[in-house]
């Protein structure tokens, strides 16, 4: 006896309405492209749940699948058993026994089917006696069970299902739109691409890189968020903008105060373009109000001046702290604190103005043209596709 099938639950896209079936086809599509490895699943959509039929495969390894993919709210195990008490019993137990972790239990049994002879009530009591008197180690809690053990007897046959399982909840990749992610090597953007992946969004990242002043290996760091962050994606192009010479060009014309605020707003401007070239509708930051001198309000307003496109801020009310627990999780933060410099880093004025205001920037960038700067920019990006397949280079990993 063994689980047979696992029970998927939608998160929100159950409300959804008219919209609903292209959030289900999606997930399902999602999924799919998960369970390469395992030749023998099945899938089945309907319109409140989705069914996997394991055929052999280990349930265990199909939900750590499952826990990677956005739009499942929850999940079970279940198991098919002929309408007989003694197989129900028999499945029970074994369900019982496979949540291992669990210390009390609960039996909670429906029964669609009136032509079954016992009742739901009387069915709990049978079988919380027999698991009671088959093991040692588990109590009956009613109220707040470990685990609860359901036994739906319907027409065709009964299904037990054990512990709910959480999913990560969100909205399956691709249901919502695009948007370009401008990954840095720092903390907060890989998470701000995370938290737009659970969106919906499918994910294309730009990263403004300086060689020399920039390694490779910053490079490298880069490639690896990107890669990281393709658990959740798929798959995600990264396109590698060579930032030096307009960096240089900045620094070189703009009053040192205002360097990193036209900076920034190059950033932008570049990014909007590629996007416009690729057909992408948003741009998504790791910013966070308040944390470092562009990311104060002042010093937004004057750099979002230059764009008319949304650019989606997951984090901007969110406390560093708690971007580090999610860095952590979703296992961006031992990649991010690796010690390479990025581009920003690296040509930050002393002191960078925390409050710039428009007349001036107007006044030192208006004069200068930066258009010949961003065409070469963009004819020279030079773009990965990263796949969650794709053999990821632990290059430095030996050095650190
Ligand atoms: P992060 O940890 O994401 O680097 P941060 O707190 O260090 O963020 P900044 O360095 O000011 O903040 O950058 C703000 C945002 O600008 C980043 O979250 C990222 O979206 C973008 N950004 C910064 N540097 C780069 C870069 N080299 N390439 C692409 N985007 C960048
Ligand atoms: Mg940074």
């Amino acid at each position: 006896m063994e689980f047979d099938h696992i029970i998927i639950r939608y998160g929100e896209m159950a409300l959804k309405g008219k919209n609903k079936k292209q959030f289900i086809l999606q997930l399902k599509k999602n999924l799919k492209q998960k369970f390469t490895s395992f030749s023998n699943l099945h899938v089945i959509r309907s319109r409140d749940q989705m069914y996997i039929k394991l055929n052999g495969e280990d349930h265990e390894k199909v939900i750590e699948k499952c826990q990677e993919v956005f739009g499942i709210q929850s999940m079970n195990v279940a198991m098919k058993v002929e309408n007989d008490v003694d197989k129900i019993k028999e499945g029970a137990l074994y369900a019982l026994r496979e949540a291992k972790n669990a210390k009390t239990f609960k039996v909670t049994t429906k029964r669609p089917n009136k032509q079954f002879p016992i009742g739901s009530q009387e069915m709990n009591q049978v079988l919380g006696g027999h698991l009671l008197s088959n093991t040692d180690q588990y109590t009956v809690n009613v109220r707040n069970p470990d685990v609860e053990i359901r036994v739906e007897i319907r027409q065709d046959a009964t299904y037990i299902m054990s512990g709910k399982i959480q999913g990560l909840g969100g909205l399956p990749v691709g249901t919502t739109g695009n948007t370009l992610l401008l990954l840095s090597g720092g903390i907060d953007s890989p998470v701000a691409g995370y938290l737009a992946l659970k969106r919906g969004v499918k994910v294309e990242a730009i990263h403004f890189h300086s060689p020399p002043f920039t390694s490779e290996r910053a490079k490298q760091k880069v490639l690896d968020l990107a890669h990281t962050l393709t658990k959740y994606g798929h798959q995600l192009k990264v396109h590698i903008v060579p930032f030096t010479e307009l960096q240089q060009k900045i620094f070189r014309e703009i009053p040192e105060g205002y360097g990193m605020t036209v900076m920034r707003r190059m950033m932008l401007r570049v990014s909007e373009r590629l996007a416009e070239r690729e057909g992408i509708l948003s741009l998504t930051t790791g910013e966070s109000l308040g944390q470092v001198a562009s990311q104060t309000m002042e010093s937004m307003n004057v750099i979002n001046e230059v764009t008319n496109y949304p650019i989606i801020r997951p984090l901007v009310t969110m406390d560093k702290l708690d971007i580090i627990d999610i860095s952590r999780e979703i296992g961006t933060y031992e990649i991010s604190i690796r010690p390479y410099e990025d581009c920003c880093t690296v040509f930050v004025p002393k002191q960078p103005k925390t409050k710039p205001r428009k007349e001036k920037i107007h006044q030192f960038e208006d004069p200068i043209d930066f258009t010949p700067d961003i065409e070469k920019i963009l004819e020279n990006v030079e773009t990965v596709t990263i796949s969650e397949k794709s053999p990821r280079k632990e290059l430095f990993e030996d050095l650190l």
